[in-house]
């Protein structure tokens, strides 16, 4: 037992028929008769599982016993070109070592056919999957891409801090960070509130909802700059779209207006979506066969189909003249709800769109503002089955009209003056955007709830694994 292991993703190279090999892997499955029995053994280097010949007369029956679906083996053997269809080549068994046990009553795994649902109570193992092993090497393939991508344009990766004292985002409610004892809180006395100032930071603190303003900061010094990190948002909805944390891709550069931002948000996506057409093939036409027929024509359909830009104020009209009765009716004014926004993505357009220059009072303080004032230079990125996949803005760069709108929000700007010293000292103008990766590998997968294309969600009440 002194062969090299080759990953069973290597495995079905013709060259290597009639030699020798060793792979490493789980069971999948077992069958035969008292003559030959066939394994098949997946490493998770590949969706493809090999399969392994047992010639009943090499072995005897009680070294197999243990060889059941999940158990962990060692083999080595001939590879030879394969008589059974849907396979190019096998291996014959010459030795088997076991590595570990897998029991039939209590693993959870046997066979196929568990619903997604009970999948997620078992997010330990469902990496042993076929769904999730697909979904987790796409996953992996995409941020992959997205390094690329920044990498061949010249963007910097900028780390942003993920403890962060500024608690004006308002992209949603935050997780604080302390080290106090929660149960004996130290109370400043003029106040009657909890003195912050004998909490570790000495102020209150919290998880960060975006790593944008600390992202400008890096444009306005390199360039061109992306973060790439978790981002944790205290969103009490239990929807098949929020986790509470997720990961987003940050890009800030200076010099772009919201046109540029425009193109680089539709660039960046379609880049990722070909890489992984590219570079995942088996694990996405694996997908699409079990979940969803339609998966490789609507990612080759987005490739393929610039997507529409249209202003906020027309994406109005247009639902307003629909004729569609909606659950939450549309003006002028509204944020937009998902079935707004597939309404006008798979309805209407039947293509991504790119919705600009929304209402200032739906939008955050920093974008900026138009000179109707009243609309602010926002772009949302709208996908089908998805909703809302990017949201960005060209950047308020004037201090004056910046603070107007802090003002007019009552942002407290107190631990901001680092942001504000961007628009000070050198100030230009500037765009940005923020895409969700976790709805970027839903759309990717086809999968339909965002706990199934990260490893261990996290969503309220479920912080389990
Ligand atoms: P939504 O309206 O869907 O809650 P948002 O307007 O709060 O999104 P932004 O603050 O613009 O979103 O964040 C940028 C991107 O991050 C979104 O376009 C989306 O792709 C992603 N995102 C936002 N919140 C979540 C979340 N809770 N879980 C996963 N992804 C999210
Ligand atoms: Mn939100």
């Amino acid at each position: 037992m002194d062969i090299k292991r080759t990953k069973i993703v290597d495995i079905f190279d013709p060259n290597l028929i009639g030699q020798k090999v060793c792979v490493k892997g789980w069971v999948r499955t077992r069958r035969g008769n008292k003559n030959v029995q066939f394994v098949a053994l997946n490493d998770g280097s590949t969706i493809k599982n090999i399969q392994i010949v047992i010639d009943l007369s090499k072995f005897d029956e009680e070294t197999l016993k243990p060889i059941t679906t999940g158990s962990s083996l060692h083999v080595e053997g001939m590879l030879v070109a394969s008589q059974g269809k849907g396979q190019t080549s096998e291996i014959q068994a010459e030795t088997i070592e076991i590595y570990g046990t897998a029991d039939t009553e209590s693993y959870p795994l046997q066979k196929k056919g568990h619903t997604l649902e009970f999948l997620r109570e078992k997010a330990h193992l469902r990496p042993r999957t076929n769904t999730f092993g697909a979904v987790l090497r796409v996953r992996s393939a995409l941020a992959f891409a997205i390094h690329k991508f920044f990498n061949e344009r010249g963007f910097f990766y900028l780390h942003t801090p993920l403890i962060t004292a500024s608690d004006c985002e308002g992209a949603g409610a935050m997780f604080q960070v302390t080290t106090l004892n929660l149960n004996e809180l130290p109370i400043d006395e003029a106040t009657g509130k909890v003195d912050y100032t004998q909490d570790f930071f000495g102020k209150q603190t919290s998880l960060t909802v975006s790593g944008q303003l600390e992202g400008e900061l890096g444009a306005t010094a390199l360039g061109a700059i992306y973060t790439f990190g978790p981002t944790f948002r205290a969103e009490n909805s239990n929807t098949p779209r929020h986790l509470a944390e997720f990961w987003m891709i940050e890009p800030e550069v200076a010099f772009n207006d919201i046109t540029d931002n425009m193109d680089l948000a539709e660039a960046f996506v379609k880049y990722c979506i070909k890489y992984a057409l590219d570079n995942c093939r088996d694990d996405i036409e694996f997908l699409s066969q079990m979940y969803d027929k339609e998966l490789i024509t609507r990612l080759n359909f987005v490739l393929e189909n610039s997507f529409v830009r249209l202003p906020y104020t027309e994406g109005i009209k247009i639902l307003q003249e629909s004729g569609k009765k909606f659950e939450f009716p549309v003006s002028w004014g509204i944020d937009l709800q998902s079935e707004h926004e597939r309404y006008l993505v798979e309805q209407h357009f039947k293509r991504p769109v790119i919705l600009t220059d929304y209402p200032k009072e739906i939008k955050a303080f920093y974008m900026k503002l138009n000179d109707d004032g009243k609309t602010v230079r926002a772009m949302d990125v709208l996908f089908p089955n998805i909703g809302e996949i990017i949201g960005g803005s060209e950047r308020e760069e004037n201090y004056d009209k910046l603070m107007q709108r802090i003002e007019e929000l009552h942002i407290p700007m107190k631990d901001m003056w680092w942001y504000l010293d961007t628009r000070r000292f050198g100030t230009v103008p500037h765009s940005g955007f923020g895409l969700g990766f976790e709805r970027l590998v839903l759309f990717v997968t086809g999968m339909t709830n965002i706990r199934d294309v990260i490893p261990f969600p996290r969503t309220p009440k479920n912080a389990e694994f």
